[in-house]
């Protein structure tokens, strides 16, 4: 038996030293079981690997060689060929791409490289166009017949060095790790025993031995997020008792009538959803989903006030101050005639006022109140709390939720983001909600015009924006904002070595420049709340005709007097990010006009943005942003306290997450407290992993 235990630091094994150590950490390896479950990003298939002098027409192939010629030919304004010569003796391979002039910078000529793709022969020499290129480091011979895990890395250590620790350590240490499935449910669901699909995974036998490994852990991953909700959602059923809050006809189209329009198909319909679900005794928990100024605060106002009806107290949560004012003023202006009290509950009262609303909410006396997160911190009183409703949810977890409960009664539960979720994504991160669609936008609505400009017609669409900004109407510009090689409000990076635009210059370039006769302010999130909030709510008053701002005005912001938007470094964001953010114009009597401009050189970029200007369906775009860039840009999993996924990938697992939610379900039914020692070591998964995000207590 070794000594060396799987839950020993990496520190002293072989060949790490302090130094080593130091960076391994920084890519979260710290203890030799990180090693071992440390999973390959990629793979370097070396078990096609030909020699150039066999290569044959449309052979699927990769090529070992070292860099002999290249040459970059550009041909007007953003076309270009990019030709790589790799050499073997006297045999020559070409390969080619076009518009991606930046690869002439990252090759040197006697650098080996393979590339992988499909030959075409041409009279000259054996040709690829756009194969994959990957660096083959000197000192390792190409294997042929092997394929090679590639492996994450970061600064202080190289793929080689990275492949050979994580080799040793599983297979030093593989015999170490606890199966998680007993044997009958392994061969039930065909699933590969952990200590196979680990050397499966790092040292694959041949490319087909890897995805039964991978599907394994996919399995795991989602079965145990599964589980969690199903536990959640189970415990809220057995454990919380919500109020009935009943409505009839009369009530009904009491509450329609304070509405100065006629709702919409859509609107009725959900609104409907809302009142089935808050006349029963088990809490509501539904998720409102809807485009960008479909009108989900009339649903909002509809339940507040059905609450209301009921004699209990209503609140509205919005992520910024900004927000929570703009409700506010809506809802004191929609229910001016009535009896109904409206409250706003802020960080920025003074504490007298706090006091008092405080208190009205103690007493009784408020019957709506509209907040911030101020709301959901320390204990918070209520006479008769019946309903939350969470606005712009991606800011909310169910840590927050979970505060919001009272003594006795939990409180219905409904939040509202614009932001489309695919079916996928929506299973795993909200599978514990009910979701209603918003499809309908009210008539009337203007249409906002997306252009997709060169740079060189910058000086036009600012002179445009001049005329529009003198005809009184007011602007966003938006960029990001940079930090070496991360975009600071955006959670993803800027995407190599590509210029991009960056907001503080940006501004300093607009007020000493195109804007130097307007008043012009500048938001992001480096600045402090109060800082971003007075400067929304100048622009919101109208006080600056020029908002230059990071993604931080995406949710929800409604000046309809701002019909102009112009977005810098575009191919940065996500398409239904841009959706969003194209949503803040076009809200009032005039048309909105919205002008892309992407970076100098992203070819990519510019076609997916095409898109943005073809279509106003943010859900369209919603889906095929997570085909083009997967779930990542759309959620980050960070924002709503729920741990990321490792293995499974949401769009090519969709099955296997299927099943893994049908399995959850039958384990529980006949398990509901997963109390079986067969489940044990699964439990243990699930507590550690889910426990505190999903707010599941461990009865058993
Ligand atoms: P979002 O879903 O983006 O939160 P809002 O609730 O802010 O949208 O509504 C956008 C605008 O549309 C508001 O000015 C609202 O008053 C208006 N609106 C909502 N429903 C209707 C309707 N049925 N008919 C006409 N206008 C409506
Ligand atoms: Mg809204």
């Amino acid at each position: 038996m070794s000594s060396v235990n799987l839950f020993d630091s990496l520190e002293h094994q072989q060949d790490v030293g302090s130094r080593r150590y130091r960076v391994l950490q920084k890519l979260a390896l710290n203890r030799i079981i990180d090693a071992v479950f440390f999973f390959p990003r990629s793979y370097e298939d070396h078990s096609e690997i030909k020699p150039i002098a066999e290569l044959r027409d449309r052979d699927e192939a990769s090529v070992v060689g070292e860099i002999c010629d290249y040459e970059l030919l550009e041909r007007g304004y953003r076309k270009s060929a990019f030709y790589l010569h790799i050499k073997q003796e006297n045999h020559v391979l070409r390969g080619i791409w076009f518009n991606q002039p930046y690869r002439a910078a990252k090759v040197a000529i006697g650098k080996r490289v393979m590339l992988s793709g499909t030959v075409k022969m041409s009279t000259a020499r054996p040709e690829m166009m756009h194969p994959k290129l990957t660096f083959v480091e000197s000192d390792e011979p190409p294997l042929s017949g092997s394929i090679l895990p590639v492996y994450r890395l970061t600064e202080g250590i190289k793929q080689p060095e990275m492949r050979r620790l994580i080799r040793r350590m599983v297979q030093d240490h593989v015999v170490q790790v606890e199966e998680i499935f007993t044997e009958s449910y392994r061969s039930e669901k065909e699933l590969m025993g952990i200590k196979e699909a680990l050397l499966q995974i790092h040292l694959p036998e041949n490319r087909d031995s890897i995805e039964p490994a991978r599907k394994r852990f996919v399995y795991q991953e989602l079965l145990t997020l599964q589980l969690a909700i199903n536990l959640r959602r189970l415990q809220v059923a057995a454990e919380e008792k919500a109020p009935r809050l009943s409505t009839d006809s009369k009530i009904d189209s009491h509450i329609k009538s304070y509405f100065p329009f006629r709702l919409t198909e859509a609107q009725n319909r959900v609104m409907g959803e809302v009142a089935k679900d808050m006349n029963l005794a088990v809490p509501m928990n539904r998720m409102l989903h809807g485009d960008v100024g479909c009108g989900k605060t009339c649903v909002a106002v509809y339940a507040l006030m059905l609450a209301v009806a009921n004699g209990h107290q209503g609140v509205l949560m919005a992520p910024t101050e900004t927000l929570a004012r703009q409700h506010f003023r809506n809802l004191q202006a929609l229910l001016a005639g009535t009896q109904v009290k409206v409250g706003i509950l802020t960080g920025t009262l003074s504490s007298r006022d706090k006091r008092e609303i405080l208190g009205a909410m103690k007493s009784g006396d408020v019957g709506i109140v509209v907040g911030t997160q101020a709301l959901v911190q320390n204990g918070l009183e209520f006479a008769k709390l019946g309903l939350v409703i969470v606005d712009e949810q991606h800011r909310f977890g169910v840590r927050q939720r979970a505060q919001l409960r009272q003594k006795e009664m939990t409180p219905h539960y409904l939040v509202m983001t614009a932001t489309p979720i695919p079916r996928t994504v929506g299973m795993t991160l909200f599978g514990d909600l009910n979701v209603s669609v918003l499809d309908e936008l009210p008539p009337q609505r203007q249409a906002v015009n997306t252009y997709l400009c060169d740079s060189h017609q910058k000086e036009k669409w600012w002179e445009f924006m001049r005329k529009k900004l003198q005809e009184g109407r007011q602007a966003y510009v938006i960029a990001p904002l940079v930090d070496g090689d991360r975009l600071v409000d955006d959670d993803s990076t800027t995407g190599g070595n590509h210029p991009c635009d960056n907001v503080e210059e940006t501004f300093e370039n607009l007020v000493n420049g195109e804007f130097a006769e307007f008043q012009c302010d500048l938001v992001h999130g480096r600045q402090t709340s109060e800082e971003k909030e007075s400067a929304m709510i100048r622009f919101s008053e109208g006080k600056t005709q020029v908002l230059v701002a990071t993604t931080v005005v995406e949710v929800g912001v409604d000046v309809p007097n701002a019909t102009l938007m112009t977005i810098l470094s575009a191919n940065r964001f996500g398409l239904a990010q841009l959706h969003q953010l194209r949503g803040r114009v076009g809200r009032g009597a005039h048309a909105g006009f919205v002008g892309l401009f992407a970076d100098e050189d992203s070819e990519d970029g510019n076609r997916r943005l095409e898109h943005v200007v073809e279509t106003q369906d943010g859900f369209e775009l919603a889906e095929l942003d997570f085909q083009l860039r997967g779930p990542g840009d759309l959620f980050g999993t960070k924002q709503h306290g729920m741990p990321p996924l490792f293995v499974a990938d949401l769009q090519r697992d969709f099955e296997l997450l299927v099943s893994a939610r049908q399995d959850a379900q039958k384990i529980l039914e006949a398990d509901p407290q997963l109390n079986s020692s067969d489940f044990a070591i699964l439990k243990k998964r699930v507590m550690n992993r889910y426990g505190a995000a999903l707010d599941i207590s461990d009865v058993g």
